[in-house]
């Protein structure tokens, strides 16, 4: 019965002697029971490989601590089953629950209901177990220390005792009754006639004990260790301490291996040098080593790169590469889409979370609707998920967004219905297209949206949950329930749905069996929410299976130890990455953790982590970074970037920028390649076969040349030759134009294809407040009514008083005529709307010279004759609503346009073709509507009280002035604008002053310039 340590550097052969070892027992003992314990399943498949190919491996068992635990209980006789994580998950919140009820808790009981609360201490639970931390022994170590430390204790010892009472024990749970069992001795250890501990770098309390009963159990026990005895290097810093505690418990015999690391040079240098404060030389690598690029994804598609150049280049196999990251959520997605595009299986060790699941992201966002009091955002994105069947057409959602936007739904069904209320019974009459600022759209009203109301309370009703209290059984089949309906696992058809929702099945099934073992859990649905995401977290999904593939391995930085490859690639690190910048324990503080022999958080030996991972290559090694943080600033490089980098001269570091070029064979995948190809603008012959994707590329670029130019050119700005004949015709002699239309085009013909040619409207999520074509259609109306409502309207105090009757009227009215819910702020909205009315009042007031006599006169429409304007080769029909005329004592005629917003209002405008409706309102005047020439015209801003600068008798052109001026100029835009729109020219060109929030193209013009 002996206990022998070999110690020894890493890569010097302590797993081959144990493979030796092994292979001598079996050699005279073929039957002899050999147990071989390493860290984790990649290392005991690794280990079974070596032993298989050094003459066998029948006969000895490899696992980990947690098999040995297990085969222990056996062997002792001891069934105890082991607890989901599920059923963990629910044991935990039952025991806060009751500590809560009981009043037991008096600091945590506010975190009661937070699922993080739960995980945060299920890992607290684990890590005291796994330290032998009993819960007697917590008790009285947290007795005297703080409100958070006491709950805690009674937290674990409340937990621990409900799973005795069970009779079910967690993972961390079989190692104390596997030790309990092995210092009972009860278990037959003894048959083991060898004990190989190997591939560890550091032990926890319950992995100490174990070890230290079964050296004086099983035949002989043999374990390795990195470092060495008495080692004061930095780089052995995290080993040497166990090594120490391993040699007072265990009294081993003690087998040094004194040999060089069998390494590359360079590799060896970096081992035997890394973290001294004097070195022996500065070397020139033989390849760099350290790479850096601009961003994590540059970072992850230089390695991965690197691996292939040596897969393709240097016979590499794919099983022999490995990556470790320091932090999976970011680089483990960048490293599986780009070895995807350069056609690399990877796999990696850590499951992906299944909150990344696009299913079950739909999924989860579909049963918190309820919960998230149905806000619209959520609401139309899961009416548009395609892993539902609602029986709704696209255009019912669409329509459902409309009047979303339109009636400012934000959330919540009341909201919902009271706009129903609102729009079945009115009967509006249709808003026409001549002014831009009353155009609203175009609402569903009567029995039309009363059959959209149906259609959307029928989907309220199929999803909303029952308002009682059930079991978590009965909400789970009432969940399996409502998804059966949607055929949401139909459609959830792709192989990682398939694996996401298995998953997700796993989960439920695993909470029904945990009701089944603790008991009824009787809640409402927040309550069963709030359960089914905390069983959730963590929950990870097997990627899809590569069987018999092989595959590069991305690990953790954590699990870079024991085994060994021909080349890896460690990622991340820049400035608090790695070595990560760590936080306090918020539940084990560092005191505690010292005083319970707890691993300490804030000095964790992330270095000797670093020198394990660097050590686990037998020939290649590349260690990146990125230099550029989120924001463009420039990252620094990390501590033990530099403790590699000091090591060498400056040919190990390469630096990889964006825009340095690079040859075409070091493309890593056809799309590197035709990059490559198209910014050396030829794609040699040998690469004929990728052709048609280069065609399309070098297509591509002309389209983005011509839109980097400045002046817009050619079909791909906008100059579409082939749809002027359609454009023509649809646009002929017989059209009756809109005056606004037309000002579109003047302003930008692009806008005008997208908004009117095409029809296209800007989507915007729905906001409180309202829109601008509903507040411009309740003011023009309340002006409108009262300046036709009084005799004399000049008589300032009867207007007002006009003013007070019908914008109370109106107000009153317009959330059924325009369509809006008001919100809590209408009242105060109402008020401040009618003082800037009156102030508007006032303001025309003061101008005595006109007199107003005329309102809302259309032309075009509703049987009046159109504007009819003859520019020489055809004769232009234009319709429109002028919105005031006034009259002088002289008889002379003003025309007054109405505008709530205050921009494009100047000369220049309309001298730019911007602003068109003046000088045709006056042609209007004269010849549709015969009332007489005018000789002047003004905008007049509603909210602002003023005029604005542009007015019809002082416009000025070189040759003429006022009205005839400006029916000069318009004519030019008219004739200009009209043969644009048939020759299908459509430039983007941005206005003078910027371009409308309200163009439809904004979020992705490539012209835009925000307005000012
Ligand atoms: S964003 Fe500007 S340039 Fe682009 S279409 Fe609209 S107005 Fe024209």
């Amino acid at each position: 019965m002996t206990t022998e340590l070999i110690i020894a550097p890493p890569v010097t052969g302590k797993t081959t002697t144990c493979i030796q070892r092994i292979q001598a027992i079996r050699t005279n003992q073929p039957l002899a029971q050999i147990w071989v314990v390493v860290p984790d399943r990649l290392q005991a498949a690794a280990f079974r490989r070596r032993l298989a190919g050094s003459g066998g491996a029948m006969g000895t068992y490899v696992g980990t601590f947690g098999d040995l635990y297990r085969s222990i209980l056996e062997r002792s006789g001891t069934y105890v089953p082991v607890a989901s994580s599920p059923l963990l998950h629910r044991l935990v919140q039952e025991t806060v629950d009751r500590a809560v009820a009981q009043g037991n808790l008096p600091h945590f009981a506010p975190l009661q209901l937070l699922p993080g609360f739960i995980l945060a201490l299920r890992e607290s639970f684990a890590e005291l177990k796994r330290s032998l931390v009993y819960p007697e022994q917590f008790l009285d170590f947290t007795g005297s220390g703080s409100a958070a430390q006491k709950d805690l204790a009674v937290l674990y010892s409340r937990y621990q005792a409900r799973l005795r009472e069970l009779n079910w024990a967690d993972p961390e749970g079989i190692s104390w009754l596997a030790v309990a069992a092995l210092e009972r001795k009860s278990s037959t250890p003894a048959s083991i006639h060898l004990l190989v501990v190997d591939g560890f770098d550091s032990f926890n309390g319950a992995q100490y004990q174990a070890l230290k009963m079964l050296s004086q159990q099983v035949g002989d026990l043999l374990i390795t260790f990195p470092g060495k005895i008495g080692s004061q290097r930095p780089a052995h810093r995290r080993f040497t301490e166990s090594i120490e505690r391993l040699i007072r418990e265990l009294s081993p015999q003690i087998t040094t291996l004194d040999l060089s690391p069998n390494l590359p040079p360079d590799l060896r240098h970096i081992e035997s040098q890394l973290f001294e404060a004097e070195i022996s030389a500065i070397q020139t690598p033989g390849q760099p080593i350290l790479l850096e690029a601009r961003s994590p994804a540059d970072e992850a598609r230089e390695a991965l790169r690197w691996i292939k150049s040596l897969v393709v280049r240097e016979n590499v196999p794919l099983s022999g590469c490995m990556m470790f990251t320091p932090n999976p959520t970011v680089y483990h997605p960048l490293l599986r889409a780009i070895a995807n595009e350069f056609g690399i299986p990877i796999r990696c060790t850590q499951h992906e979370p299944l909150s990344n699941s696009p299913a079950i992201t739909a999924l989860l966002n579909l049963i918190t609707l309820p919960s998230r009091n149905f806000k619209t955002r959520y609401l139309i994105n899961v009416l548009r998920s395609p892993y539902f069947e609602f029986s709704m057409s696209p255009e019912t959602v669409d329509k459902f967004e409309m009047v979303s936007r339109v009636a400012q739904i934000v959330e919540g069904r009341d909201q919902w219905l009271e706009t129903w209320e609102r729009l079945a019974p009115s009967s509006v009459p249709e808003q026409s297209d001549v002014d831009d600022e009353r155009i609203l759209p175009g609402l569903l009203r009567g029995s039309q949206a009363f059959e959209l109301r149906q259609v959307l309370d029928a989907f309220f009703v199929n999803i909303n949950p029952p308002d009682q209290l059930r079991t978590q059984t009965e909400w789970i089949t009432w969940l399996e329930d409502l998804l059966d309906r949607l055929g949401f696992y139909e459609r959830a058809n792709s192989e990682r749905d398939q694996a996401a929702c298995e998953a997700f099945r796993e989960t439920l099934r695993a909470l029904v069996l945990s009701e089944a073992v603790v008991g009824e859990r009787c809640g409402d649905y927040r309550q069963f929410l709030a359960d089914l995401q905390g069983t959730l977290e963590g929950v990870g999904v097997r990627e899809p299976t590569l069987v018999g593939q092989p595959a590069v391995l991305v690990g953790r930085m954590v699990e870079a130890r024991g085994l060994r490859f021909q080349a890896v690639a460690l990622l991340g690190f820049s400035e608090g990455v790695f070595p990560a910048n760590e936080h306090p324990d918020p539940f084990l503080d560092e005191s505690l953790r010292a005083t319970l022999g707890l691993e300490q958080r804030l000095q964790r030996e992330q270095a000797g982590l670093f020198y394990q991972a660097i050590t686990r290559t037998d020939q290649y090694l590349l260690i990146t970074r990125p230099y550029l943080s989120d924001d463009g600033e420039k990252w620094e490089e990390s501590t033990f970037w530099k403790s590699v980098q000091r090591l060498f001269d400056a040919s190990v570091i390469k630096t990889v920028r964006p825009d340095d070029p690079r040859p075409l064979s070091d493309a890593a995948s056809s799309q590197e390649l035709l990059f490559s190809a198209i910014r050396r603008r030829s794609l040699p012959q040998k690469y004929e076969f990728l052709n048609d994707r280069w065609n399309g590329l070098r297509h591509s670029r002309e389209v983005l040349k011509a839109r980097r130019s400045k002046h817009a050119s050619g079909p791909h700005e906008g100059f579409v030759e082939p749809i002027a004949p359609a454009l023509s015709q649809r646009y002929s002699p017989a059209q009756t134009w809109s005056a606004s239309r037309l000002e579109y085009y003047g302003s930008c013909p692009y806008q005008f294809f997208v908004r009117t040619a095409l029809g296209l409207e800007p989507r915007v999520l729905p906001k409180l407040g309202l829109d601008p074509s509903q507040l411009g259609s309740m003011l023009h109306k309340i002006l409108e009514e009262t300046y036709k409502s009084v005799t004399d309207p000049k008589d300032l105090q009867a207007v007002l008083d006009a003013l007070m009757i019908t914008s109370e009227q109106i107000f009153s009215t317009a959330p059924r005529i325009y369509g809006f819910r008001p919100s809590s702020l209408w009242e105060y909205e109402k008020v401040q709307l009618h003082d800037k009315l009156e102030k508007t009042v006032h303001a025309l007031g003061e101008d005595s010279s006109w007199t107003p006599f005329a309102y809302e006169l259309v032309f075009g429409i509703d049987g009046v004759p159109p504007l009819e304007i003859n520019l020489g080769d055809e004769t232009l029909r234009i319709r429109g609503v002028i919105d005031r005329v006034d009259r002088d004592t002289n008889g002379q005629l003003r025309v007054v346009d109405y505008k709530t917003g205050s921009s494009h209002l100047a000369s220049s405008d309309l001298k730019d073709g911007h602003r068109l409706q003046f000088p045709i309102y006056a042609l209007a005047v004269r010849d549709a509507l015969n009332l007489g020439t005018p000789v002047d015209g003004i905008y007049w801003k509603i909210l602002g009280a003023e005029a604005g600068s542009l007015k019809l008798a002082k416009f000025k052109t070189d040759t003429a002035q006022g009205v005839d001026a400006a029916v000069e100029v318009v004519c030019e835009h008219l004739l200009r604008i009209v043969k644009g729109i048939r020759s299908a020219e459509f430039p983007p060109h941005s206005p003078r002053d910027g371009c409308p929030s309200y163009c439809p193209t904004a979020q992705w013009c490539w012209r835009f310039e925000p307005e000012w």
